[in-house]
């Protein structure tokens, strides 16, 4: 009898188990809205040309070896990564006060993040009450809702406390901002209600120092951005009741074709100086998914503060995994230092965003020449690789039996799976579900 007989089977990733759904079908005409990966017109993966150059010119120098890289990753591939996500001339920067390890992607470098923060985020003024309040609002981390779903596990497993702040307004399948004031009648109280919930005022309410994750760019799963003044009202708000702002930037460049335009939340929080987290991803932009390449940086006060923190994230890496690989951050760092590449790699970043772009158009424009009932012009408001499309768990399942297409049953399809070919099919699977 094994030890492990009482072990239960453990559900199916809801992401990830949307493509095992699909493999399993044997039609023709199945289509993969699930996963988050680029793929061509024709719907296949790509790898970048300038990436396949990197590795070429990685294969060809003999003098590249595969010893372990030191606990915090490829110096080379850290510094440009903070400059490519701080900007070439980021005061924080050359004062010496960000530092950058090497992490297993987006979500190896939240998961580092969130330990650290576990460990050494102490809001405690030296006061006992405020030492008594600290244990009880213990590290909190406040993520968007809806959000990516690991984000809550990642942060739960990283010693965090989980909250949520509103996010997303199905009504206008946009951003629920400033939350809407709305008077029902409660039948049961003989009274009205005054309802305003909206992301200012949970972040208002919010504890002082509590941590809040910010998506950089490109919300996952809602498409939905602040815009850059709502960014602005957003920083303000945050600095002045001293929440600690992690931005996940996983989409840089992806969403709007230029890597400066989706860094531009991050760079206004680092522009007034106070401190902050960015967790970095190369598996979109480079299309390096499997290579598993990433960063987390930490933007502190001064240099010093900066040097001690890296001392205590050597802490954290090398128990969870030692030390990074080698050949994913090797690839960035070939690309990000030479110009001519590097110019290369924003063409094929931009044709990328663009092709999704176009997809967006191409959807909305079939819906409407079907008539469909409904706004269908948030398709094209949403920006990066998912729109969140509105439609209910029953007309997903519907959607997946009827006409073989595949997505997560929160209404969330990835623009990047969509080709000019298959655009018509999904029109008239969504207009057969609304109707
Ligand atoms: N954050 C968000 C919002 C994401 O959508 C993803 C990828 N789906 C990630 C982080 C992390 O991805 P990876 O670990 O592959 O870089």
């Amino acid at each position: 009898n094994s030890v492990f007989a009482h072990v239960v089977r453990a559900p199916e990733d809801p992401i990830l188990g949307v493509t095992v759904a699909y493999n399993k079908d044997p039609s023709p005409i199945k289509l993969n809205l699930g996963v988050g990966a680029y793929r061509t017109e024709e719907g296949k993966p790509l790898v970048l040309n300038v990436v396949r150059k990197a590795e070429q010119i990685l294969v060809n120098d003999s003098s590249r070896v595969k010893e372990y890289l030191p606990i915090v990753g490829l110096a080379d591939f850290n510094k440009l990564s903070a400059k490519l996500i701080f900007g070439a001339d980021s005061p924080a920067i050359q004062e010496n006060r960000v530092t950058t390890v090497q992490c297993l992607s987006g979500t190896g470098s939240l998961r580092v993040g969130a330990e650290f923060l576990a460990k050494h985020y102490h809001q405690v003024n030296g006061s006992f009450i405020f030492f008594i309040l600290f244990f009880l609002f213990l590290r909190t981390i406040y993520i968007p809702q809806p959000t990516w779903g690991n984000h809550p596990k990642i942060f739960t497993i990283g010693g965090l406390s989980v909250k949520t702040y509103s996010y997303y307004d199905p009504a206008t399948r946009g951003l629920n901002f400033q939350g809407s004031m709305y008077i029902c009648f409660l039948s049961c109280y003989d009274d009205f209600f005054f309802g305003v919930i909206g992301l200012l005022d949970d972040l208002s309410s919010a504890p002082s120092g509590a941590i809040v994750l910010l998506h950089a760019c490109a919300h996952n799963p809602t498409g939905v951005d602040p815009t850059l003044e709502q960014w602005e009202q957003i920083r303000k708000l945050m600095r002045s009741k001293g929440l600690l702002p992690f931005f996940d930037s996983a989409y840089q460049g992806f969403a709007s074709g230029s890597l400066d335009a989706d860094a531009q939340s991050v760079r206004m929080f680092v522009a007034d100086g106070g401190e902050c987290l960015v967790a970095q991803s190369y598996a979109k932009n480079m299309g390096l998914y499997g290579e598993r390449v990433g960063a987390l940086s930490i933007v502190c006060k001064n240099a010093d503060v900066a040097s001690r923190v890296e001392s205590q994230l050597k802490l954290v890496i090398r128990p969870m995994f030692s030390n990074p690989p080698i050949h994913g951050p090797s690839i960035v760092a070939t690309i990000l230092k030479d110009s001519n590449m590097y110019n290369e790699w924003t063409i094929e970043l931009k044709a990328m965003a663009d092709r999704i772009i176009s997809m967006r158009h191409k959807l909305f424009e079939a819906l409407r020449a079907r008539g469909t009932p409904g706004d269908w012009s948030h398709i094209i408001k949403q920006i990066g690789m998912f729109t969140f499309t509105g439609l209910n768990s029953e007309q997903v399942v519907f959607m997946t039996k009827e006409y073989h297409i595949y997505m997560t049953s929160d209404g969330r399809i990835s623009m990047a799976g969509l080709s000019t070919k298959t655009v018509p099919h999904l029109a008239d699977a969504i207009h057969a579900a609304v109707t």
